[in-house]
C-alpha cells in the first residue's frame, strides 16, 4: 500500500546526510518508538548519516528505551531532511527547529487535521505509527537494516498503541508487522514488564480510580483528578493521566474520560476520551482536540467546562446505542 509515497521517502532518506527526527508534545509510546526505531534503522542502514532526536520532552515511563540527543545549533537544521512521526497537526510537533529544516516529511497515522510538509504518508486505519515503520522496514528490507534494539523500539509503540493488540485498528498486517519484529529478537519479557508493572503507590491510586469513578445515565464512565489527589498520591501529571486506561472495562459504558487538572496558571484540565463501538473524535474536536475515532484528547478550561463535555458525550452514547445493535 502506498507504495509510491513510500519510495519518495526512502529517496530522500538517501539522499540526505543529515536527518531530523520529531514526533509530538506529550510524547507516547507510539511516537518515541517510532521516532527511535526509524533513526536506528537509518544509522545501521547509513552509518555516515547524521541522524537527530531531539526533543525537551522526556517520558518517565519510557526512561528505560534510553537517552536521545541533547540540543544542535539552529543553523544545523538548514540543509537537514525533517520527518515528523504521529503527529496530526503542525502546533502539536515538540521540537519547533522543525520549521529550519530544509524539506519535511510527516508519516502519521491519525485522522488527519491539517496537511504539512513536502511529502505525507498518512494511513489513518493503521494502528500506530510504529506499524507505518514497521511497514516501511519491510517494504524495503533488502535495502535496510535493522536488529533487536530497533525493533523493540518500533514494537513498544505498536503494542502500546494498539492496547496490546486490542484496538480495533489492529488488522492481519499489524500482526504480521509485529512478527517480523520479533523475529529479530525482542524480549517481550522485558519490554512488558518495563511498561506495565506498578509501584507499590501507584497501585494503590489505581484502588481510589476504581472507588471514584462515576457512570451517566447512558453509559460514559469518567474520573476528575485534581490537584489535591494529585498530591495526595504524590502523582506527576504523567502518571494521573494514565488512569484513564482503568476506566476502560465497565460492560455498557462504551465511553470514558478521564479529566485531569494541569499545573498552568490558567487552570486548563487535560482531557483523555476513550470508546469501544462508537466514535468520540467528534466530542475531542469540539473542545480543543482531536486523535483517533476512538483515542483523542482534549483541553477544557473549567470544571463546566467538563461536565458540559461529559453531556455532549453522555447524548453521544445514547445517539448510538438507539441506533446501533451489538455494543458491549
Ligand atoms: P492522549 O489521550 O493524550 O493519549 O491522546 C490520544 C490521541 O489523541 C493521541 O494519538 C494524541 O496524539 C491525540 N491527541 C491528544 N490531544 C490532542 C489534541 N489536542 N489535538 C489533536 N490530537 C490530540
Amino acid at each position: 500500500m502506498n507504495k509510491e509515497v513510500k519510495e519518495q521517502i526512502f529517496s530522500k532518506i538517501k539522499e540526505y546526510n543529515k536527518i531530523f527526527l520529531f514526533r509530538h508534545v506529550r510524547n507516547d509510546g507510539d511516537c518515541v518508538g517510532a521516532t527511535k526505531g526509524l533513526k536506528r534503522i537509518i544509522q545501521l542502514t547509513w552509518p555516515e548519516k547524521n541522524v537527530y532526536l531531539i526533543d525537551t520532552e522526556a517520558s518517565e515511563h519510557l526512561e528505560f528505551l534510553g537517552e536521545e540527543d541533547g540540543p544542535v545549533a539552529e543553523d544545523e537544521y538548514k540543509d537537514g531532511l525533517g520527518i515528523v512521526i504521529d503527529t496530526a497537526s503542525e502546533a502539536r510537533i515538540s521540537n519547533k527547529n522543525y520549521l529550519l529544516c530544509k524539506e519535511l516529511i510527516k508519516i502519521d497515522h491519525h485522522i488527519p487535521l491539517e496537511d504539512y510538509g513536502n511529502i505525507m504518508w498518512v494511513e489513518q486505519e493503521r494502528s500506530s505509527a510504529c506499524e507505518m515503520i514497521a511497514d516501511f522496514y519491510t517494504t524495503f528490507k533488502n535495502k535496510l537494516k535493522i536488529d533487536s534494539e530497533a525493533a523493540t523500539y518500533i514494537y513498544t509503540g505498536m503494542v502500546t498503541d494498539s492496547g496490546r493488540f486490542k484496538y480495533e485498528g489492529v488488522t492481519g498486517d499489524t500482526l504480521r508487522a509485529a512478527a517480523i519484529m520479533l523475529d529479530t529478537g525482542v524480549d517481550t519479557e522485558t519490554l512488558y514488564a518495563q511498561l506495565y508493572l506498578d509501584d507499590y503507590d501507584y497501585f494503590k491510586f489505581k484502588a481510589q480510580v476504581y472507588k471514584q469513578v462515576e457512570l451517566t445515565e447512558n453509559g460514559v464512565a469518567y474520573i476528575y483528578i485534581d490537584k489535591a489527589m494529585r498530591q495526595e498520591f504524590d502523582l506527576s501529571l504523567e502518571q494521573a493521566s494514565a488512569c484513564v486506561n482503568k476506566l476502560d472495562s465497565i460492560r455498557g459504558a462504551i465511553c470514558w474520560i478521564a479529566f485531569i487538572e494541569n499545573n498552568d496558571e490558567a487552570g486548563t484540565i487535560r482531557v483523555r476520551l476513550r470508546s469501544r463501538f462508537v466514535h468520540v473524535n467528534p466530542i475531542a474536536e469540539k473542545y480543543n482536540g482531536g486523535g483517533h475515532a476512538c483515542a483523542c484528547g482534549a483541553t477544557v478550561y473549567s470544571r463546566d467546562e467538563a461536565m458540559a463535555l461529559i453531556k455532549d458525550a453522555d447524548a453521544l452514547v445514547r445517539e448510538y446505542k438507539q441506533t446501533h445493535e451489538g455494543w458491549l
